[in-house]
């Protein structure tokens, strides 16, 4: 029953926002659909399917049955009714165990919505500092367009904030071929302020942490980048708990008192990219490898750089994400992926000769200086 109604379409969840639908029609028929799907499918499962529990892991034959299933059939063809509450039974199940603080299986079971979530170079990880090789090509980035004002819809999309920002900002430098344009940020945080950020340095977690996704300048959607395995970057900022507030991060604070709920947004006017971020010259040191997405897809496209020099906000400001609720109502609270595993991979740091070409220009600046206010 199961396998010969797949198309081999892929199924591809590229971005959580693409999830939106499903995760709304998984809450409405949650209940109904748990019931009726699983019931059907034990009913028939045979050695090969063996029975699924609600609220348990799926098998993988049925994972990736699900991967390749086309998403819109599902929900559209009546004559499937049996077979499409079944399949949407079990993504409804996903989607569950997936996002819902309640369950038992968090992030960690991940790999059973996507396969490419079981990958070898995962995000995100624990650096640490001293395995980092220095990387003389990591320069400074220059960061375009960061300064300019935008108004872009901040949204809460049911598992954390995302602000869509107009492609107009991009960067060049940090080692990487082309102009990188940014497509949206969003943010990972913990409980009040707590420990929350994705990445951790010599395992310390920070309380928040930002992501700024880019993609290579020469798609124009991040479906389209996530497909090239270098097409997406992202930066990634560490927060830190700081005495006095951020003013800078106001309008992003005033804003999240409009998007409490689920599927709320509003308008963030005039931002820039740049107050959101330590000053550039504070940005030279930060750290580069290869890893994903960290939500489902999980797609291994990510050319990671994540800069040591935290933004600071205060415990106040920290603590007002928590205020955002997930889709059931509660908290929307610990909204990070665990570290995955490294697999061999290696992280690099910048300031490698760069430190040194610095050391011998201001050498030959202070030399010159000398020089100039001796007396001829
Ligand atoms: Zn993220």
């Amino acid at each position: 029953m199961i396998n010969k109604k797949s198309h081999g379409k892929s199924f591809h969840t590229t971005h959580c926002t693409d999830l939106d639908p499903l995760l709304s029609l998984c809450h409405h028929h949650k209940f109904k659909l748990l019931k009726e799907g699983v019931d059907s499918y034990n009913h028939k499962s045979t050695s090969s399917h063996p029975p699924i529990h609600p609220y348990l892991s799926l098998p993988p034959s049925l994972t990736s049955h699900l991967n390749t299933y086309p998403l819109k059939t599902v929900y559209s063809d009546k004559h499937k009714l049996e077979h499409s509450s079944f399949v949407a039974c079990c993504q409804s199940l996903m989607m569950y165990s997936i996002f819902s603080p309640r369950c038992s299986t968090g992030p960690e079971k991940w790999y059973h919505a996507n396969k490419d979530c079981e990958g070898r170079a995962q995000s995100p990880i624990n650096i640490v500092h001293r395995k980092t090789l220095p990387d003389e090509r990591l320069t400074p980035f220059q960061f375009r367009k960061y300064q300019d004002s935008f108004s872009g819809l901040i949204k809460n999309n049911g598992h954390s904030l995302q602000v869509n920002v107009p492609h107009q900002p991009y960067v060049i430098g940090g080692d990487l071929e082309t102009p990188y344009k940014v497509v949206q940020f969003h943010l990972h945080w913990g409980k009040n302020g707590g420990p929350g950020s994705e990445h951790t340095i010599d395992g310390e977690q920070y309380p928040m942490e930002l992501h700024i996704v880019h993609m290579n300048q020469e798609y124009s959607t991040l479906e389209d980048a996530l497909k090239d395995p270098r097409g997406v970057a992202v930066l990634g900022f560490f927060y830190e708990e700081s005495l006095s507030a951020n003013r800078k991060y106001d309008p992003v604070v005033r804003a999240l008192q409009r998007i409490m709920t689920t599927g709320a947004n509003t308008t963030l006017i005039s931002v820039s990219l740049e107050q959101l971020i330590p000053p550039q010259q504070n940005l030279t040191n930060y750290y580069r490898y290869k890893g994903s997405l960290t939500t489902p897809g999980c797609t291994e496209s990510v050319i990671w750089t994540v800069f040591e020099k935290p933004i600071p906000l205060s415990r106040d400001q920290l603590r007002v994400f928590s205020d955002l609720q997930f889709k059931d109502g509660k908290p929307m609270v610990g909204t990070f992926r665990p570290v995955q595993p490294l697999n061999g991979r290696v992280v690099y740091r910048s300031g490698g000769a760069g430190v040194l070409a610095s050391t011998v220009i201001l050498m030959a600046s202070v030399t010159m200086a000398m020089g100039l206010s001796q007396p001829n």
